[in-house]
C-alpha cells in the first residue's frame, strides 16, 4: 500500500475489545500482570504504552527503519541518540544545524564529555577532512536551518561507511514522505514531531528511527533509562496529525513555491533560499534525494529595509518560532530561533540579521502574498524614513560643527 493509505489506516487494529476505528488513548501509567504472574506486553508507560507503540510503528514503517522510539521533544530525540556514544567521542556536525542541537553539543563539549567539529557538509569532502580517530558519528541536517542548504546524503553516507562511523540525519524539515535517509545508509533518523509530523502546533514531541533492531534497542534503552519517552495523549495527537500529512505537505509546498517566486522578483529582497528554485545551490541534489521541496524558505532583505517593521506588519504570518504547523509563521533566526547559538557559530553559518525565515502554511495563497506585499511595503517605507532621519541628524551635526567652527 502507498504511504497515504498506510497513514489513513494507522492505529486502527489496536482495539481488540471494541474494534474502535480511532486508536484509543491508553491513558494509564500501569498495566496488570496476568493471573499466573505473567508479565503483560506493556507494564509501565515510561517503558511502553500501546498508543505510543502505534505511533512508533507508523513512523518506523514510513522511514523504512527497523523500529522507532517516541520521546518528549525533538531535543530529547537528539539527546537520546547522542547519549549512545562513549565519553570522549568526537562528532562532525552540519555547521548550520538547529540552534538547540548546537547548544546541546556545545554544552557537553564545555563539560568535557565530547568534542565537535562543525563543517559545511553541503561540501561532503569537509566530512572527510574533519575525521579523527575518535570520530564516532556525523550529524547531518538537510535541508539545513534556516538557509536550506542541501547535503548530499548518498555521498556523506558513503564517506561515513568507509570511515566506520555512524550516520545520523535530522530530517525534521521534510518528513519521511519527502526524504528517507535510511535509504541512503543513515543509522538513525531524528525528528521533531512538533513540526510537520504533528502539524497543528499543539504538541511538542520527538522521534528516533533506527535502521537496525540493534539501533532501536539501544535508543529505547537510552530513552527509557533517561525517562524521555512520550506520553499517550501527545502520541495520539501526533498519530492523528499524521493522517493528513500527505495532504498538508502538498499544500505547504504549493504555497511555498508561489511565495518563493513572488519574493524572487521583489525589489526589497536580495536572495531567496528555497531548494525548489532552480538557481538554488542545492537544487539538483535536492531534486535527486527528495520527493518534494517542502514548505520552509528564507530570504535576505536588502540594506535599508526596516526588519522590525516588516516583522510586526504581517497579519496572516504570525511572528513566532517553530515551523511545520498548518498556519504560516515568520521570524528572524538571528534573534529568535537561532539566538541560542554562539554568535561565532551563527556568523560562520551565514545567518545574518537580514535573514527572515518563513514556515509557509496551508492558507489560501492570495492571502499569503497580499500579506507579504503590505509587510514589505511597510518595511521599505520605514527603512526610508530611518535613512532620512539619519541623514537629517547628520546635517544638523555638520551645521552645528560649522557654527562652532
Ligand atoms: C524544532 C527542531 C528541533 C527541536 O525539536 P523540539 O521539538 O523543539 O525539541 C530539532 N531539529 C530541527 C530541525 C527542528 O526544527
Amino acid at each position: 500500500m502507498h504511504p497515504q493509505t498506510r497513514l489513513t489506516l494507522a492505529g486502527q487494529q489496536t482495539d481488540t475489545a471494541y474494534r474502535s476505528i480511532s486508536l484509543p488513548i491508553y491513558q494509564s501509567a500501569i498495566f496488570k500482570f496476568g493471573e499466573d504472574g505473567e508479565k503483560p506486553q506493556f507494564d509501565y508507560s515510561r517503558s511502553g504504552n500501546p498508543t505510543r507503540a502505534a505511533l512508533e510503528q507508523t513512523l518506523a514503517d514510513l522511514e523504512g527503519g527497523a523500529g522507532a522510539v517516541c520521546v518528549g521533544s525533538g531535543m530529547a530525540a537528539i539527546a537520546t541518540v547522542l547519549s549512545l556514544y562513549p565519553a570522549g567521542s568526537h562528532f562532525v556536525c552540519s555547521h548550520d544545524c538547529y540552534g538547540g542541537t548546537e547548544r546541546l553539543l556545545s554544552w557537553w563539549e564545555r563539560q568535557g564529555k565530547i568534542s565537535v567539529t562543525y563543517a559545511d557538509l553541503s561540501d561532503p569532502l569537509q566530512l572527510a577532512l574533519s575525521l579523527r580517530p575518535e570520530t564516532k558519528a556525523v550529524w547531518v541536517e538537510t535541508p539545513s536551518n534556516p538557509l536550506l542548504r542541501i547535503t548530499d546524503l548518498r555521498r556523506v553516507g558513503s564517506i561515513a561507511k568507509d570511515a566506520g562511523i555512524d550516520f545520523i540525519v535530522d530530517s525534521t524539515f521534510l518528513t519521511p514522505l519527502l526524504q528517507r535517509p535510511i535509504d541512503f545508509g543513515a543509522d538513525f533518523v531524528v525528528h521533531s514531531t512538533t513540526k510537520y509530523l504533528n502539524g497543528h502546533s499543539d504538541v511538542v514531541g520527538g522521534a528516533v528511527i533506527a535502521r537496525t533492531q540493534e539501533g532501536r534497542d539501544a535508543a529505547f534503552y537510552a530513552a527509557n533509562a533517561q525517562g524521555a519517552t512520550a506520553v499517550p495523549f501527545d502520541s495520539w495527537l501526533i498519530l492523528r496529525g499524521l493522517k493528513t500529512l500527505p495532504l498538508r505537505l502538498k499544500q505547504h509546498e504549493e504555497n511555498a513555491t508561489a511565495v518563493a517566486h513572488y519574493l524572487q522578483q521583489h525589489d526589497a529582497i536580495e536572495t531567496v533560499f528555497y531548494p525548489g528554485l532552480e538557481d538554488h545551490e542545492g537544487h539538483d541534489v535536492a531534486a535527486k534525494q527528495q520527493a518534494g521541496f517542502g514548505g520552509m524558505l528564507s530570504f535576505a532583505v536588502r540594506d535599508g529595509v526596516c526588519l522590525r517593521t516588516l516583522l510586526s506588519s504581517t497579519r496572516v504570518f504570525a511572528l513566532a518560532e517553530s515551523l511545520g504547523g498548518v498556519e504560516s509563521l515568520i521570524e528572524q533566526p538571528a534573534t529568535m530561533s537561532h539566538a541560542s547559538m554562539r554568535p561565532e557559530a551563527r556568523e560562520a553559518a551565514g545567518i545574518t540579521d537580514r535573514v527572515v525565515r518563513l514556515s509557509v502554511g496551508i492558507e489560501h495563497i492570495e492571502d499569503l502574498l497580499t500579506d507579504l506585499e503590505q509587510a514589505l511595503e511597510n518595511g521599505v517605507a520605514a527603512g526610508r524614513r530611518d535613512a532620512q532621519r539619519t541623514h537629517r541628524n547628520g546635517s544638523v551635526v555638520k551645521a552645528e560643527a560649522a557654527h562652532r567652527g
